[in-house]
């Protein structure tokens, strides 16, 4: 008898972020930011220390502090990913079984309907106004009607720049009594964070990540916060060594370097500005989206009918930004690089560049 896939893994294909090279890359919401000279040195000394010959520390007590001593959190409730993409698999893995269901919000973070479908669990989905905001009342409602084991969203969201506040927050945790999982990616762009309450609530798991506003999405960097019980499940079932030696010690030092990294935030939150700014105005003047959605976050969303043709046009001029359906998803990049991107669609859309003034 010949091996079978299972139904299950049968039609999986692997992940496939945008292949080619490209001069200007605004799909993936990372920092344009490189560290500064100063601080890859400082990386450079580290190197010299650290022993690879060993396995790492399994708990990444020294970065887990780091994290915690920036974020004003207690480090006991603080565990180490691979990225928060690897929290997220182990969140399901733990948290899911087959035949339960996971709730999340339409549009959201795609990698939580992944992650529990492989777990063996049915995501429910509940989907967003026109205004692209979370129906609070409608999520806890849903939640309850289909007795689902976990909700899981994105706060800011990723992919709609919108965010809920903290009061909103709260009351989806006060009225489930499921887990809850808050994914936090962009909340250092924002101001609604539960960081600070993350151990007074027993079903909450906060993520958050090194690859946005932190500048660290090529070492692979993530942390879950959570009450005491619930960080006890994520270190027993984590994989021992999930996060490698040059990751932790790297996160130490830059988290360590507060003053950079505010530095660095205000640069991206000037350029998120600017961009925001210029697609607005090429909407009011020109009426060439239907929709430019105000963001709390480091990218831009932006609705338009054409937004395939725009994607594939800009990407002959080496811009590459996310298509999602009828939506672009345009990451705030170096003033050059924004104004690579504005300059281009002002070509394509045969508009005058002032329409961007
Ligand atoms: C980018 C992103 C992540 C993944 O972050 P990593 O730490 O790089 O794995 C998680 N959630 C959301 C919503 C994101 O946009």
């Amino acid at each position: 008898m010949a091996f079978q896939l299972s139904e299950k893994l049968k039609n999986m294909v692997p992940y496939e972020p945008i292949s080619g090279s490209y001069d200007v890359r605004l799909d993936a919401n990372e920092s344009f930011l490189e560290l500064s000279d100063d601080l890859k040195s400082e990386l450079g000394d580290v190197l010299q220390r650290i022993s690879l010959n060993r396995y790492p520390d399994p708990l990444a007590a020294e970065v887990c502090e780091r994290f915690a001593a920036y974020y004003g959190v207690d480090p006991d409730l603080v565990t180490a990913g691979n990225g928060s993409d690897e929290l997220l698999n182990i969140i399901c893995n733990a948290f899911l079984e087959p035949g339960n269901k996971l709730l999340t919000v339409l549009p959201d973070f795609s990698m939580y309907a992944f992650y529990a479908g492989l777990s063996g669990a049915e995501t429910v989905t509940l989907k967003k106004d026109a205004d692209l905001q979370i129906d609070v009342d409608g999520l806890i409602e849903t939640a309850r009607r289909e007795q689902v084991s976990c909700v899981m969203f994105s706060n800011p969201c990723n992919p709609t720049g919108q965010g809920l506040k903290r009061e909103q927050v709260r009351r989806i945790l006060k009225e489930l009594d499921c887990l809850v999982v808050l994914d936090e990616a962009y909340m250092d762009f924002y101001t609604e964070s539960l960081l600070d309450e993350a151990g007074d609530h027993d079903n909450l798991i906060i993520l958050r990540t090194c690859s946005k506003a932190i500048g660290l999405a090529g070492l692979r960097l993530g942390f879950a916060v959570a009450n005491r019980t619930l960080s006890n499940v994520l270190r027993a079932v984590k994989s021992p060594y999930n996060v490698n030696t040059v990751s932790q010690a790297f996160g130490a030092v830059v988290l360590s370097h507060r003053e950079e990294e505010q530095k660095a935030l205000a640069q991206i939150l000037e350029s998120r500005d600017a961009l925001y700014g210029a697609l607005s105005r090429m909407q009011e003047k020109a009426g060439c989206f239907e929709r430019v959605y105000p963001t709390v976050t480091n990218f831009v969303l932006v609705k338009t009918d054409r937004a395939q043709e725009i994607f594939e046009k800009l990407k002959t001029r080496s811009v590459v930004v996310r298509f999602m359906g009828g939506y672009l998803r345009i990451t705030a990049g170096s003033p050059a690089e924004n104004k690579r991107l504005l300059d281009a669609l002002c070509d394509i859309l045969e508009l005058e560049r002032t329409v961007l003034a």
